[in-house]
């Protein structure tokens, strides 16, 4: 369009059109180019503009993008050690059982092991203040009175839960 325009302006300064209707219709369409030439650079101004709020855009989410990534990783490696952490200390834990377990009695073992599986994971609890923590319910006067005449060596549970009774101190008897 600028070449059209800079042709038409050469002809026009040139002087070789003399009719006045080539002359008059020569000044129009550059008239016309210079209007066209004009709208065209407001859509381009427009553009750049749209061009330019869109990489503003564009870096804000890269922005939070990064920051969520770091989030992530951040839970990511918290995650890692926490598993670590119960590894750790399920292997300590492993181990005490061990040799916790190689000084019963096979036999009591064996009851415990049954008892275990049959009762969610917990074969044996305390006997606290005449309340067997393993179902949570009070022993009545004749089992406690059970448990009172049962030698220190005798296996004692629960007549509720069937778990072995564990008795300390503050166990109420
Ligand atoms: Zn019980």
């Amino acid at each position: 369009m600028r070449q059209r325009a800079a042709r038409d302006q050469k002809r026009l300064d040139s002087g070789a059109v003399t009719s006045p209707k080539d002359l008059e219709s020569l000044q129009r369409e550059l008239t016309s180019l210079a209007k066209r030439q004009g709208d065209l650079e407001d859509v381009v101004l427009e553009v750049m503009e749209r061009r330019e709020s869109a990489q503003e855009r564009v870096a804000e989410l890269t922005g939070r993008a990064d920051s969520l990534q770091a989030k992530v990783d951040d839970a990511v490696a918290r995650r890692d050690a926490a598993f670590a952490g119960i590894d750790a200390e399920a292997a300590t834990a492993t181990k005490e059982r061990e040799l916790t377990a190689a000084d019963i009695p096979a036999a009591l073992l064996g009851l415990y092991d049954k008892i275990r599986v049959k009762e969610g994971g917990i074969g044996a609890a305390r006997l606290y203040q005449r309340r067997c923590e393993g179902c949570r319910l009070e022993l009545n006067i004749t089992e406690i009175n059970d448990v009172r005449a049962a030698a220190a060596d005798t296996v004692v549970r629960c007549e509720n839960c069937h778990r072995i009774l564990v008795r300390t101190p503050d166990s109420g008897l």
